[in-house]
């Protein structure tokens, strides 16, 4: 049975040991006074979905210069928006970023909601964040589980039954040690542990404040927990993308329906996507095949795209799609795989 104490210790290594991060009032600042801005807690949040910490901050700083406050966010035109989150992939992500600053700035004139509960109804907040904007933003005690706890949980009560079935398990463990005393920093300081010290590979027990409680520690099992179901192989899906330019330079670019995969972004038209789709140009033209492919693997499948590459004169016609101007076209606005793409075929199309 772990020792009483355990809250207590895992916020006096926070104290000296918390990361610095864009987004955080780290433990000497809070306990000065000052507060956290629920804008940049929520922003930081929905940015960390999927993404991972060294990857967000650079579009975190950008963000918020950009974007200073929900008010600022909610007002932004929606393809700045998403061309300025292109890259950092899940784009659903983006489009209820969007969604969910207008619902704050409109509905709750500019001031977030503080509860978990009634969090969880903005639009992209899920439990997970609900709970963590909650702790960190408004210092509630919400039990904050994201991967990170789930290893530090499983491993502190030498959990053996693998994830996913083992999630609730872990929740309820970590919600016992949830505290009514700096929440906020207990969530933030129980993420850095998983992040520093309880890593998914060689934890550095040695250095680990709870190393003393620890039952994985203690049966030789820390590097073998927590343990996972075999994973569905991911399917292989192919398709064609089109990569054409004009005569005056402009590129065909074609902006993907809001729903679905990389919904509301800026692309090249594509074939469907599947075992062996039929091409699907989107104009007639003299389509050369370059023998490129570009790779891409999304959540539920790899992608295998191949590339088609045309030049077009000045008076083209495509049924899909549209012409953006040479000046106006920045490939850092196009989600990855769409970035790939031209970094293959641009040097095919020079010359215009
Ligand atoms: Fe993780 Fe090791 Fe600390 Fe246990 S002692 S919580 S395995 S770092």
């Amino acid at each position: 049975m772990p020792s009483p104490d355990l809250g207590q210790r895992l916020l006096a290594w926070y104290d000296l040991h918390a990361r610095t991060l864009p987004w955080r009032v780290g433990p000497a600042q809070r306990a000065a006074g000052r507060l956290p801005d629920p804008y940049r807690v929520w922003l930081s949040e929905v940015m960390l979905q999927q993404t991972t910490v060294a990857a967000a901050k650079g579009y975190f700083e950008r963000f918020t210069h950009r974007w200073p406050t929900v008010q600022a966010l909610a007002a932004a035109p929606e393809a700045e928006v998403m061309a300025e989150w292109a890259g950092l992939g899940y784009y659903a992500r983006a489009r209820n970023l969007i969604a969910c600053a207008r619902v704050v700035a409109d509905e709750f004139g500019g001031q977030f909601p503080r509860t978990g509960d009634e969090l969880v109804k903005l639009p992209g907040i899920g439990p997970y964040t609900a709970a963590a904007i909650a702790a960190i933003a408004f210092d509630r005690p919400e039990t904050v589980v994201d991967g990170n706890v789930e290893r530090v949980m499983a491993r502190l009560h030498a959990v053996e039954e693998p994830l996913p079935a083992a999630k609730r398990r872990l929740a309820g463990l970590a919600a016992r040690l949830t505290p009514t005393e700096r929440p906020g920093d207990h969530a933030q300081a129980l993420m850095d542990l998983g992040a520093t010290v309880c890593t998914p590979k060689s934890p550095s027990c040695g250095a680990c404040p709870w190393a003393g409680d620890c039952a994985a520690h203690k049966k030789g099992l820390a590097n073998v927990l927590p343990r996972r179901a075999p994973r569905a192989a991911r399917p292989t899906r192919h398709g064609i993308a089109y990569i054409a330019r004009r005569a005056d330079g402009a590129w065909l670019v074609e902006r993907r329906p809001s729903r679905g995969l990389l919904g509301g972004m800026l692309g090249w038209p594509c074939s469907e996507w599947g075992e062996a789709p039929a091409p699907a140009p989107p104009l007639q033209a003299d389509w050369a095949d370059p023998g490129a492919q570009v790779r891409h693997t999304f959540t539920h499948f790899h992608l295998h795209l191949s590339l088609r590459v045309a030049r077009l004169d000045e008076d083209a016609r495509p049924e899909r799609g549209f012409f953006m101007p040479a000046a106006e076209f920045d490939p850092a606005s196009l989600p990855s795989v769409m970035r790939k793409a031209h970094a293959l075929a641009a040097p095919l199309l020079k010359g215009f």
